[in-house]
């Protein structure tokens, strides 16, 4: 049986410091962090390298509304491998105002679990 060791680099985007994490990992597994100033991190590097994900904000077009498109995020971080999927998915959606902040425009976007929702109040033109 063969034993796969790797190496990789990581970014931080915790906080502005923008550490320089070193993940070692043996078969996909990471057994040693390096670069970290705290916990989140740490944490950071083992999501970084075993399951990246990325919350996605964008605007999406709306009738009817005060302003022709709505401001909107992922309630939830999605994995890093759909991000293009989800941009183009809210990038066809065309919704109708009145739109609240915080309400559901897109359930489950793609199944991934996530729903994206109105970053602002967009009410009716007038
Ligand atoms: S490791 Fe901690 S201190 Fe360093 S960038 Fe990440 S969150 Fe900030």
């Amino acid at each position: 049986m063969s034993t796969e060791l790797e190496h990789a680099h990581y970014l931080c985007i915790g906080c502005p410091l923008g550490c320089r994490l070193e993940v070692d990992a043996i078969d996909g597994e990471v057994v040693e962090v390096r670069g970290h100033s705290c916990k989140r991190g740490k944490e950071f590097a083992v999501q970084e390298h075993t399951d990246p994900r990325r919350f996605v904000t964008t605007t999406v077009r709306i009738e009817g509304g005060r302003w022709p498109r709505l401001p909107v995020k992922t309630a939830d971080s999605v994995p890093k491998g759909r991000v293009e999927d989800v941009a183009r998915a809210l990038h066809e959606l065309a919704l109708t105002a009145p739109v609240a902040m915080g309400d559901v425009v897109l359930a489950d976007v793609l199944g991934t679990g996530v729903d994206v929702v109105a970053t602002r109040d967009l009410p009716l033109r007038g």
